[in-house]
C-alpha cells in the first residue's frame, strides 16, 4: 500500500474522539486503570469535559486522561494528535510545516506537537542501554567547507554506538551529540568517549571497541554510514537541523531504526511512550542550551589569530 493510502486507512480507524480516547486509555493503562496517587484500580467516570476524568473510588482524586503524558495541557483534539503520531511513526517522519498543512493547526502548535513526540522518543531511547557486542565510532553532522584544523560552527561531532549481532549487523543504535567541553576543536577527548560509554553502554559489556579518530583502521563503516543516513534524512526532510535541537532528531532517527530492527509496531510503541512520558513544556524547549553562537565567535576568532 502507498503511504498516503495507509494514512487514509489510519484516519478512518481513528475518525472520532471516542475511538482515540479508548485507544489512549489502553496505551496509558494497558492492564486497566490504576490511580496515580494510591494505585487503586476502580474509578467513577466523569464526562462533563471534552476529555473524560477518572475519579478514584478509594482516594477520590480525579485524574484526567492526558495528565502526566506528552498530551497534558494540549487543546488540540486527540484525533489530530493521533494523526501526528502516525506520521512520526513512518520511516520518513514529518516536518512541522508539512504537519501544519495536514492537520490544519497553526505552525507553532504543529511545531510543539512534533517536539513533544520527539521528547517521547528520546525518553524511550534513554530507557535502554547498548548491550552484547558493542562498537562505538566517531561521526559528524554537517560537512561545510573547512580547510582549517578548527571545528567549523556547522560541524557537529557525534558518537554513534551500536550493538552488533553475529553477522556484524547493527541491531541497536544510539547517536549522540558531543558537548563542547568534550571537544578539542573537532577531536573528541577521552572524557567525551568515557561519558558516552558510561551513560549508554551496559556496564556488563565485555566486548567494546571505541574509535574516536576519523581515520582509524578500526573504524566501523556501518556506524559511519548510519550517521550519514541520519544526516541525509535531517537535511532532506527538515532542511537541516541546528545544534540546539539536533539531539532530539538523532533520537528520532534511532527510535525508528531500533524499532524496525526489533520488528515492533512503531505506531503502537510510540503511542505507549507518549502515554507514559511527562510532557515537555514550551519554555523548557526554547531554553535548551545552545552554544553555537559562542562557538561561532571562537571559530572566527581562532581563524583570525591563525592568519
Ligand atoms: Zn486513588
Amino acid at each position: 500500500m502507498q503511504s498516503s493510502q495507509c494514512f487514509e486507512h489510519f484516519c478512518s480507524l481513528y475518525n472520532s474522539e471516542e475511538k482515540c480516547i479508548a485507544a489512549f486509555f489502553d496505551a496509558r493503562w494497558p492492564t486497566g486503570f490504576c490511580c496515580p496517587h494510591c494505585s487503586h484500580r476502580q474509578f467513577y467516570l466523569i464526562r462533563t469535559r471534552k476529555l473524560p476524568l477518572y475519579e478514584c473510588r478509594d482516594c477520590h482524586i480525579q485524574t484526567s486522561l492526558t495528565a502526566g503524558t506528552i498530551l497534558e495541557g494540549s487543546r488540540t483534539p486527540l484525533k489530530l494528535w493521533f494523526q501526528a503520531l502516525y506520521l512520526h511513526s513512518l520511516p520518513t517522519g514529518i516536518s512541522a510545516t508539512k504537519l501544519t498543512s495536514i492537520i490544519g493547526t497553526t505552525y507553532k502548535t504543529a511545531w510543539l506537537i512534533c517536539h513533544k513526540i520527539r521528547h517521547a522518543m528520546s525518553s524511550a531511547e534513554s530507557r535502554e542501554l547498548l548491550s552484547g557486542v558493542v562498537r562505538v565510532n566517531w561521526g559528524v553532522y554537517g560537512h561545510p567547507y573547512n580547510p582549517t584544523i578548527f571545528r567549523h560552527p556547522q560541524e557537529q561531532p557525534l558518537l554513534a554506538g551500536g550493538t552488533i549481532d553475529s553477522n556484524d549487523q547493527i541491531i541497536h543504535l544510539k547517536i549522540k551529540q558531543i558537548s563542547d567541553n568534550h571537544l578539542i576543536h573537532d577531536r573528541i577527548t577521552r572524557l567525551g568517549s568515557l561519558a558516552f560509554t558510561s551513560q549508554y553502554v551496559d556496564p556488563a559489556v565485555t566486548d567494546l571497541t571505541v574509535v574516536t579518530q576519523k581515520f582509524s583502521r578500526n573504524r566501523s563503516n556501518a556506524l559511519i554510514s548510519l550517521c550519514n543516513r541520519a544526516s541525509n534524512w535531517m537535511n532532506l526532510v527538515f532542511n537541516g537541523i541546528g545544534p540546539k535541537h539536533l539531539q532530539s532528531y538523532l533520537d528520532q532517527f534511532c527510535f525508528s531504526f531500533n524499532r524496525v530492527q526489533s520488528g515492533e509496531n512503531i505506531f503502537n510503541n510510540l503511542l505507549q511512550y507518549s502515554a507514559s512520558t511527562s510532557t515537555l513544556k514550551y519554555p523548557e524547549l526554547v531554553s535548551r542550551a545552545n552554544h553555537s553562537k559562542l562557538h561561532k565567535r571562537n571559530y572566527f576568532h581562532l581563524l583570525r589569530e591563525a592568519c
